[in-house]
């Protein structure tokens, strides 16, 4: 299924009326790490990122927006999957998915050189039993392009590890390129875990988007990177790609 395309007065929408709440992730080469954003002043990529690299993770990591730990947009993140969420977490959250997929759905197609056949989102960790489906899972639903595969996520854990056993591929993908959509980026174990058991299914290519990156400004170099970089309005044109232009 391509990705419908979404109206410019939506986008006007969810930059006028939720872009004071969220802001824009940016790659800024020497503060920010140069594989999901979070500032890193200094070094060219976080520990969790640098401590992935050497396995087959995702080839590229996207993330619309930061969750910033105390404001509201850290909020909007974790309200939008409660089982009785109120309605503007769950709005803000689909139109920040949709903008991303649809807004920069060239770019995605332009980094791979390919759109994906599949899309996937995590599960939650570790597997519970009944599972309700994920609120981000039924966003995606309506929105992500190809078909959807199926990840299934395993009932004992640690949590917080990168580890390929963490979730199987409901069939093989050999060769193929998979999207893979998750809400919050925190270490990125679960999103690269979920990326490893992707590869290991034979899949070529593997993006993984987030909605948000979650950054504490408890960190010194967080602090530093949101007092030197002033709040501005959500920018949907700025791309979850690149955390700038769109590519070429
Ligand atoms: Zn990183
Ligand atoms: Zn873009």
């Amino acid at each position: 299924m391509p990705v419908p395309a979404i109206p410019d007065h939506v986008r006007h929408m969810l930059a006028d009326t939720y872009g004071g709440t969220v802001r824009n992730t940016a790659y800024v080469v020497g503060e920010t790490c140069d594989v999901c954003f979070t500032p890193v002043y200094g070094y060219t990529r976080c520990r969790p990122c640098s401590a992935h690299a050497g396995q087959p993770v995702a080839d590229r990591v996207g993330a619309a927006v930061y969750a910033v730990e105390g404001e509201q947009s850290h909020y909007m993140m974790r309200l939008y999957k409660q089982p009785h969420p109120d309605s503007d977490s769950k709005f803000v959250v689909s139109l920040l998915l949709w903008n991303a997929l649809s807004t920069h759905e060239d770019c995605l197609n332009r980094l791979t050189g390919r759109p994906p056949r599949f899309w996937a989102t995590v599960p939650s960790l570790p597997a519970k039993p009944a599972q309700r489906q994920h609120p981000l899972n039924m966003i995606a639903q309506a929105i992500a392009p190809g078909e959807q595969l199926q990840l299934i996520a395993q009932p004992t854990v640690a949590p917080r590890t990168l580890n390929a056993d963490h979730y199987r591929s409901e069939h093989p993908v050999p060769g193929e390129h998979v999207l893979i959509i998750d809400d919050t980026w925190t270490t990125g174990a679960h999103a690269q875990s979920a990326a490893l058991a992707v590869r290991a299914a034979g899949a070529e290519q593997i993006l993984v988007l987030n909605i948000a990156r979650y950054i504490k400004p408890s960190f010194t170099a967080t602090k530093k990177f949101l007092a030197s970089h002033p709040r501005r309005d959500l920018d949907p044109m700025q791309c979850c790609w690149t955390g700038g232009r769109c590519p070429d």
